[in-house]
């Protein structure tokens, strides 16, 4: 049967953040729509926790310079300064348009919106951690997904939830359309667009223990990159800290911002070992390499793979006291400041936070690369970076770079809505000065051979099995530490059950409807593609940045590595190029903690 063709003048693919900001915006001036292989509220921004960053001062003095140099070092000095600036500048006046949309934020007793600290987030002329996260209370990415969708169906924006998209219609450098599954039929349907935008979220699922849900396996990184796209500084993956040990189920900073300590077998607070001055709110990368190198040592609990995260009221206390800190916490203040917290560990742990101290290890958690835009989240292509028309990406599938080698923490719920909101205005504005022009032959032809083709394996491995095999040498080989010896394995690994997923799956259901276990087939195939771009990416980087920590090559090395990388897709090979970072005000140097 020929897929239903349907005509729009831009697609988003995603209704998280950064998707449903880009509606909003677009949507007030060109026909758009939402494509959501998951009903909108379920998208992963839901389980944002800690906060959206940005430099109100409502609790203490702040500037949006000071949160741009702490983002800019967080970076390592990988991000673009220029995109670093929109950022941090925009983040203020943002924040404040959600709050007039109706999103809840939690407030301090004069009204103002209430904000907390978070890990590298600092005064830069005392250095001493400053608050800048604003936040309703553990929940601030559902309120934030809630509060735009909502906005959204005010504004009539087209959703199609439970559209699965595939592939991406590109003729030459002109941009067409998508090609996405029905899930609930089977059925294939053609989205015909002047322009399309993916905001899709990361690929935490390369990994083992990940703090992302079941969905985030990077489609729209992946479906770029087959369509000729290189994708940027893959092989910069954040691990988060603080995952519950085994599950990866994130425990928010917000719980070290409200005064919880890292604490190893032997009692002590690690972290004043690492980071003398802003100890367990050092940025993720340093906190999770020494989680590693603890329970390397030996010093994890009972010496096992994890640490204690301590928020018991009178730990913080005793703390606050060393520190000459005046304030003081109770046990309803984290009731209050970490419900959904509380709730986690109570029920996955049997653990309750205000008593005893919670099990973390460190957790596969967001992606600084991706598809390479400009600040307008228009894609850029080369080391010129040449837009290509009518293409688009934001939220955390884009690579502006404002991230650079490592996030800090909140700036990503900043990224969606800032750039969000810049690439629904001008895709608007692209589709307001440009034709439709007519879809190819056969758009969708390919991409169907390759479902049918998923479809009929009757081969001997199943996906989960396949699944688990990549997260398991993802974990060991490319993962908080890297060498090359064990990346150069894991990417013959990888190749090989990348031959292994071509050569048939075994699939338990062969029909057309809701077919889940079809879709996780196609999934997996876009998570093997990301892991081998990740491996090939990091094995030649030859320095030690941000969340890249290579033990044989334990120094940062601007001299040769202050570039960003790209990696294209040349049939089965992948080619590597560079592209210079956008210095500004702030010349690189060694990051002090
Ligand atoms: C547990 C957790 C806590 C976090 N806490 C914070 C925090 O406190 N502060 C902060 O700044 N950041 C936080 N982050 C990071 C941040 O939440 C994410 O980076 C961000 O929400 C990603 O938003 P997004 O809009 O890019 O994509 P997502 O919210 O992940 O949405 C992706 C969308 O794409 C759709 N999609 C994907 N593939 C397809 C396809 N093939 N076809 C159709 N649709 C598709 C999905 O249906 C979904 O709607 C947290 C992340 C996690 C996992």
């Amino acid at each position: 049967m020929n897929p239903t063709v349907h005509t729009y003048d831009a697609v988003i693919v995603g209704a998280g953040g950064a998707g449903l900001t880009a509606a909003l915006y677009a949507s007030r001036n060109v026909r758009v729509a939402v494509i959501s292989k998951l009903y909108p509220t379920r998208s992963h921004t839901g389980a944002a926790q800690g906060g959206i960053g940005a430099a109100l001062g409502n609790v203490s003095e702040d500037r949006w310079e000071w949160h741009a140099y702490d983002t800019v070092k967080g970076s390592d000095y990988l991000a673009d300064q220029d995109a670093v600036d929109v950022l941090c500048q925009e983040a203020v006046d943002t924040v404040i348009e959600l709050e007039h949309m109706g999103l809840p934020f939690d407030r301090l007793p004069n009204g103002r919106i209430s904000q907390r600290r978070f890990g590298g987030h600092t005064n830069n002329e005392t250095g001493r951690p400053v608050e800048r996260a604003c936040h309703a209370a553990d929940r601030t990415g559902h309120m934030i997904l809630q509060t735009l969708y909502q906005q959204c169906l005010k504004h009539n924006v087209t959703f199609f939830d439970e559209y699965h998209v595939v592939d991406l219609i590109r003729v030459g450098d002109t941009i067409r359309g998508v090609v996405a599954v029905n899930v609930a039929t089977g059925e294939f349907h053609i989205f015909h667009s002047k322009a399309v935008m993916f905001a899709t979220g990361g690929w935490g699922r390369c990994w083992e223990v990940t703090s992302n849900a079941h969905s985030l396996t990077g489609d729209g990184a992946a479906i770029c990159l087959r369509r000729g796209v290189p994708l940027q500084d893959m092989e910069f993956f954040q691990f988060h800290p603080t995952g519950i040990f085994k599950l990866g189920i994130l425990i928010t900073e917000g719980v070290r911002g409200e005064g919880g300590v890292l604490i190893n077998n032997e009692g002590e607070r690690f972290m004043e070992k690492y980071a003398p001055h802003i100890k367990d709110l050092a940025s993720r990368d340093v906190v999770s390499r020494a989680i590693f190198l603890e329970v390397q040592a030996g010093r994890g609990i009972n010496g096992r793979r994890y640490v204690h995260l301590d928020v018991r009221p009178e730990t913080v206390n005793r703390y606050f006291e060393k520190e000459g800190e005046s304030r003081r916490i109770d046990a309803a203040y984290i009731e209050s400041k970490l419900p959904d917290i509380a709730d986690f560990t109570r029920t996955y742990l049997g653990v309750d936070p205000v008593k005893e101290p919670m099990p973390v290890q460190p957790t596969a958690h967001y992606a600084m690369g991706g598809i390479p835009t400009d600040v307008d989240g228009r894609v850029v292509v080369d080391p010129q970076r040449t837009v290509l028309p009518g293409l688009y990406a934001a939220g955390e599938v884009a690579c502006v770079s404002v991230h650079g080698a490592n996030r800090l923490g909140t700036n990503s719920l900043t990224d969606l809505v800032v750039f969000g909101r810049r690439s629904g205005v001008n895709m608007a504005d692209f589709c307001q000065q440009s034709d439709l022009l007519p879809l190819p032959d056969g758009a969708a032809d390919e991409v169907i051979a390759e479902f049918e083709r998923l479809r009929a394996g009757r081969g001997d491995i199943s996906p989960y099995s396949l699944r688990e095999q990549m997260q398991t040498l993802m974990t060991a080989k490319v993962g908080v530490f890297r060498v090359e010896e064990p990346m150069r394995e894991a990417i013959a690994e990888l190749r090989a059950l990348r031959d292994q997923y071509r050569a048939g799956l075994e699939l338990d259901d062969q029909g057309r409807v809701f077919n889940t276990d079809l879709m996780e087939a196609w999934e997996l195939g876009c998570l093997l593609e990301l892991a081998e771009v990740t491996a090939t990416s990091a094995v030649a980087r030859q320095e030690s940045r941000g969340a890249h920590a290579r033990e044989d090559f334990p120094k940062r090395n601007d001299e040769e590595w202050l570039k960003h990388t790209l990696c294209y897709k040349e049939g089965d090979d992948y080619r590597l190029d560079y592209k210079p970072v956008v210095i500004g005000r702030y010349e690189p140097k060694e990051r002090v903690y």
